[in-house]
């Protein structure tokens, strides 16, 4: 057989082997993208509820200093009844010291409803954290195991890439352009077996003279996609 054929068809099963680990370590495996969309949502909740109770106090300190001066205008009010001269100037004062009593009384109520809304958060909150350094432990376990799976990936990689170069070294200039031209527009498959007198990669039936040609050992390309053709190996 064609020796550079065998070449080609060599380097085709380095770079699918390249290409398949390749895609592996772009992908997250299942075991660690539950673990990680479970360790997202419960950050986003926590996250959420901070700002909840934060949004809260900043109400609060509004109401709370609001309280204040309502209290202030109360005494002065309350300052005023002494010095009132006539019954009339009487129920004036009254009229409002009772007015700004009930907004004490409203902003008082106010106060003591965040506090309770802000203590139901912080319960909730403090729930979410109390489970969240389980959820982080197996999280950053999941994740290690997955990155220590990504550096054999990884040194596996290195050793294909380090066969890749020895086989092309090999090929000559002109194939080796033909064969990365074709694997760029056929999926990185470059070489297709013939299986059946037809292309594997495409199906096209090999004509006659064709499949004479590569009985003789000469490079013979698919008419139907263009890739380099590897003989089916029932003699050698
Ligand atoms: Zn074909």
């Amino acid at each position: 057989m064609n020796i550079e054929v065998e070449r080609v068809w060599d380097l085709q099963q380095v770079v699918s082997q390249l290409a398949d680990r390749e895609r592996l370590l772009s992908v997250k495996p299942e075991s660690f993208a539950a673990i990680d969309a479970e360790y997202q949502s419960a950050n986003e909740e926590m996250q959420k509820l901070e700002q909840s109770l934060e949004t809260m106090s900043k109400e609060r300190r509004r109401v709370d200093g609001e309280l204040q001066e309502q209290q202030e205008v109360l005494k002065k009010y309350q300052g005023n009844l002494m010095q009132v001269k006539n019954q009339q100037q009487y129920a004036a004062a009254w009229k409002e010291i009772d007015a700004t009593r009930k907004q004490v009384k409203e902003l008082e109520d106010a106060v003591l409803k965040s506090m309770t809304d802000a203590e139901a958060v912080q319960k909730q909150l403090d729930e979410r954290r109390a489970g969240f350094d389980e959820l982080k432990a197996r999280y950053d376990a999941s994740h290690a195991e997955w990155q220590s799976s990504l550096s054999d990936l990884r040194s596996e990689l290195e050793v294909l890439r380090t066969k890749q170069e020895q086989i092309e070294s090999g090929i000559s200039e002109k194939l080796k352009r033909e064969f990365w031209r074709v694997a760029k527009h056929r999926g990185g498959v470059a070489v297709a077996r013939v299986d059946g007198e037809t292309c594997s990669g495409c199906r096209t039936r090999i004509r006659p003279a064709l499949a004479q040609q590569l009985k003789r050992g000469e490079l013979v390309k698919c008419e139907g996609c263009s890739r380099i053709l590897y003989p089916e190996t029932t003699e050698s």
